[in-house]
């Protein structure tokens, strides 16, 4: 008999400086694969492991909005825009559970580049009491798609909680790690705030009504904004 299955929320979450095709593609098909009730975009406001954004976090929301306006399926949270300070997933992910309550997978999404410095991250250990993690695979971090490639410590944390079906996501709320198999995309947001301010193109990168924005907000350009 399989097990009861329970509803499935995405949360991706990114500095998304600015979001990109790669971004809006894989959260496409994991829609498909998964089956989630709500697909939930994650900006974030002062990431802690990285540079300052380029874009102001005002900016950065925006530029979702308008990239996944025309998408029913997906919504944009901006709870973290609201905190001042450094971001915490552990802190947002301990708010969705309380929002949502025990009875709903969650599910946090993240590129595999990412996925290889979660030991770096606040409280990382407790992810796994909060949602499951959906991995994507990255042009130069594929082999990061099983646990086998992992730093001991990320390894003898993830090993068990490895799982080849996206359906198992469904039967519990939280703890599993599913490798899911999406297009690999060679697009990034460095590589696209680089063009710009070499006065190069972008098109074709990014949704048409994000470059515009870009341009009359004249931002990655050099110019104040
Ligand atoms: P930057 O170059 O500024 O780091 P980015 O393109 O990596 O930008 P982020 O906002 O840092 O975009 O990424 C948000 C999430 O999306 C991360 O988990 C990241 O790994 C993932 N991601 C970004 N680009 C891709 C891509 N091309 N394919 C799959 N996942 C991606
Ligand atoms: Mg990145």
């Amino acid at each position: 008999m399989s097990k009861d299955k329970i509803p499935v929320v995405g949360v991706y979450g990114g500095t998304f400086d600015p979001i990109h095709y790669a971004h809006l593609r894989v959260a496409e098909e994991l829609l498909d694969t998964v089956g989630f009730r709500q697909f939930h975009f994650l900006p974030s406001s002062e990431p802690r492991l990285r540079d300052i954004p380029g874009a102001s976090k005002f900016h950065r929301k925006m530029m979702v909005q308008l990239a996944i306006q025309d998408n029913e399926r997906f919504s944009l949270d901006s709870r973290e825009m609201n905190r001042s300070g450094v971001t915490r997933t552990v802190e947002t992910l301990r708010e969705y559970r309380q929002q949502f309550g025990n009875n709903t997978a969650l599910c946090f999404v993240m590129g595999a580049d990412a996925f290889v410095k979660l030991h770096q991250w606040y409280c990382w250990q407790e992810l796994f009491q909060l949602c499951h993690l959906i991995i994507v695979g990255r042009p130069g971090n594929k082999h990061v798609m099983s646990p086998g490639t992992l730093v001991q410590e990320l390894k003898n944390e993830c090993e068990m909680r490895w799982v080849t079906n996206a359906n198992e996501l469904a039967c519990q709320s939280s703890g599993l790690i599913f490798a899911a198999n999406t297009t690999l995309l060679e697009i990034s947001a460095t590589k696209i705030r680089t063009l710009i301010s070499c006065n190069k193109s972008v098109r074709y990168l990014l949704p048409e009504i994000v470059y515009d924005y870009i341009k009359t907000n004249h931002l990655y350009d050099g110019e104040d904004n």
